[in-house]
C-alpha cells in the first residue's frame, strides 16, 4: 500500500523514470523445457491407481511415485483448493512458492513447474493439463491457480478478527501431514508451507495493488493435472473460502469437497523417468 498522498514531491523527470519499460527478472528462456507432448501420450496409457477426497474444510495427503501423475478435481460445486508438495523422502523439499513464481508468472498452467525449496530448487512437478486455461487474464487482472497467496491461517485470523479459527488450509494441512506420516502436530505444521491456490481467482487490483479474490470460475469435472518428477506427497485442502466469492477463515461460504486421482502409466514407464537433480550448486556462499 502506497500514501495517499506522498510526503515527497515528485522530481522534474519523475514521468521519464516512471516511463521506463520494464524488464523481465527471470527470463525463462534459459529453463529445461518440459516435453509436454511425450507426457501427454505417456498419461493416454496411465490408469488410475489411487484416490483421496479433501472433505470441506479438511484436507487430504497422498502419495503420488515419481513418472505418475495425479489430477485434482472438481466434484459436486465450485471450490478451491490449497496445495502443498513434499519430496516423500526428506519432508524438508518442499514446494517454494515464491521461486516458482519468480520463474513462471503469478498464475500457473500447463507447462508450469512446481519448484522445490533451497538447497534442492528443482522441479518437483509439472502441471500437463488444466481445463480452465481459457481463461487467461481477466479485465481485473484476476486469473486461476496462483502462487501469490499465501494459505488461510488462524495466526492472520487472530491478527485481524481476534478469533481462533481451526479449519483454514493451514490447520487442515497441518492435520491432513501429521495424520499421513504419523508426524506430532507441531513437527508437522512446520513443514506446511505457501500454496498454490488450485482453481482459486485472484489478483492485484490495479490501483492499490491488494490481494484481491473473486468467484472461482471452476466447475464440477473441471481439473488441474501434475506430473511427478520426484516421489511426491501431495497434500490438499477443501478451502473454507469454498469458491472465494466472499470471504474465508470461517464457516460461512458454501464448500465443496475436492478429489486426487492418481495415473500410474505402469511400472517400467515410470523406472524410464529421468528424476531431475539437485541444484548444482556448491553452497560454499563465498565463505572461503
Ligand atoms: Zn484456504
Amino acid at each position: 500500500m502506497k500514501l495517499e498522498k506522498p510526503n515527497f514531491a515528485a522530481p522534474v523527470d519523475a514521468e521519464k523514470r516512471k516511463a521506463i519499460p520494464p524488464v523481465i527478472c527471470y527470463p525463462p528462456e534459459t529453463l529445461e523445457q518440459p516435453d509436454l507432448a511425450a507426457l501427454v501420450t505417456l498419461r493416454a496409457g496411465a490408469n488410475k491407481t489411487a484416490e483421496a477426497i479433501a472433505a470441506p474444510r479438511d484436507a487430504a495427503c497422498i502419495d503420488v511415485p515419481a513418472g505418475a501423475f495425479v489430477r485434482v478435481l472438481s466434484v459436486d460445486g465450485p471450490q478451491v483448493g490449497d496445495l502443498n508438495m513434499w519430496n516423500k523422502h526428506d519432508l524438508t523439499e518442499r514446494f517454494y512458492s515464491g521461486k516458482t513464481r519468480a520463474l513462471h508468472g503469478t498464475h500457473l498452467s500447463t507447462g508450469g513447474r512446481m519448484w522445490s525449496s533451497f538447497p534442492n530448487m528443482r522441479p518437483m512437478a509439472t502441471i500437463v493439463d488444466d481445463t480452465l486455461d481459457w481463461y487467461g487474464f481477466d479485465a481485473f487482472g484476476g486469473s486461476v491457480h496462483d502462487v501469490i497467496g499465501t494459505r488461510c491461517d488462524p495466526y492472520t485470523g487472530r491478527l485481524l478478527s481476534g478469533d481462533d479459527y481451526h479449519y483454514c488450509c493451514h490447520s487442515n494441512l497441518t492435520r491432513a501431514l501429521a495424520g499421513h506420516c504419523d508426524l506430532p502436530l507441531r513437527e508437522a505444521e512446520m513443514l506446511v508451507h505457501d500454496v498454490l491456490n488450485v482453481f482459486m481467482c485472484t489478483g492485484f487490483t490495479r490501483d492499490t495493488g491488494q490481494y484481491f479474490m473473486k468467484a472461482s470460475p471452476v466447475r464440477p469435472g473441471d481439473y488441474l493435472e501434475f506430473y511427478a518428477e520426484i516421489d511426491l506427497i501431495v497434500g490438499l485442502s477443501a478451502c473454507p473460502g469454498g469458491d472465494c466469492s466472499s470471504e474465508h477463515s470461517s464457516d460461512v461460504a458454501a464448500c465443496y469437497p475436492l478429489v486426487m486421482e492418481v495415473y500410474d502409466p505402469g511400472e517400467a514407464a515410470r523406472a524410464a523417468h529421468v528424476q531431475p537433480e539437485r541444484s548444482a550448486y556448491d553452497r560454499t556462499h563465498g565463505a572461503g
